[in-house]
């Protein structure tokens, strides 16, 4: 089934209803990557998307939660096999979650490790206050030849997007970004070939609900002015772009 729409970062098991959630992105026709936040949530994820022609799951272990869920890494490691993609890992320096960050250091560089060691994986990565860290540790321990880095709501520097982008990185851009000034200018900064689009639901809200599940056409329409393009023309290098990005 060739899609419509990408969202590569949407967690859909925190929508009221998962089924829900996935059948409105199969209505849409929206490839999508749902993310998960705990190793413990892939498996009802990943039962209830088994039917699915357009919803992939990821296995994850957010950083906002490594510090209560370190322990789950173990699991991540066993349910790996299972799925070409990761998500949601990465680093979070905010201030509430600064003092886990030599923890998530240690449970990042074991995910990538892992990624590395099977070689095709696709990994949806978080960045907060931390992008110099995250990139540190993908050139490390994930080489371009050996996994793809797709970087949700990036909110680093231009100069860090061109350090992201000779590192292979892929960037997922939502509404909300394209709605800030500074995630216009990140925007503007990553090669058109480098752009997928995501929802990040159901986090992100649109005029105060959340975005339905897979509703990607705003972030569609804003990445097409940035580009000074129209919807159609954005879609469309979007779909390429994932397609290109799953193939290499
Ligand atoms: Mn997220």
């Amino acid at each position: 089934m060739i899609p419509e729409y990408v969202d590569f970062h949407a967690h859909l098991d925190l929508y009221p209803d998962l089924q829900e959630a996935i059948r409105s992105c199969d209505k849409r026709k929206t490839a999508t990557l749902a993310v998960t936040t705990t190793p413990l949530a892939f498996k009802r994820n990943h039962e209830l998307a088994s039917s699915s022609k357009f919803v992939r799951v990821g296995v994850g272990l957010h950083p906002q939660l490594v510090e209560e869920r370190y322990g789950e890494i173990e699991l991540f490691e066993k349910i790996l096999p299972q799925t070409r993609y990761v998500g949601e890992v990465g680093l979070d320096a905010g201030p509430r979650f600064y003092r886990s960050l030599d923890l998530q250091k240690q449970v990042f560089e074991r995910v990538l490790r892992l990624c590395a060691s099977s070689k095709d994986k696709v990994l949806s990565v978080h960045s907060v206050r931390a992008t110099k860290a995250v990139l540190d540790l993908v050139e490390k321990h994930l080489p371009q030849d050996r996994g793809r880095v797709v970087l949700h709501w990036f909110t680093g520097s231009v100069a860090e997007v061109r350090r992201a982008v000779a590192l292979g990185c892929y960037f997922s851009v939502n509404e909300q970004m394209l709605s800030s000034p500074n995630g216009l200018k990140v925007t503007s900064a990553i090669p058109t070939n480098r752009l997928l689009t995501e929802t990040d639901g159901p986090f992100v809200l649109r005029e105060k609900a959340p975005i339905p599940a897979g509703d990607v056409r705003r972030a569609i329409s804003l990445l097409g002015n940035v580009l000074s393009i129209d919807d159609h023309a954005a879609g469309r290098i979007v779909r390429s772009n994932l397609k290109a990005m799953l193939q290499d």
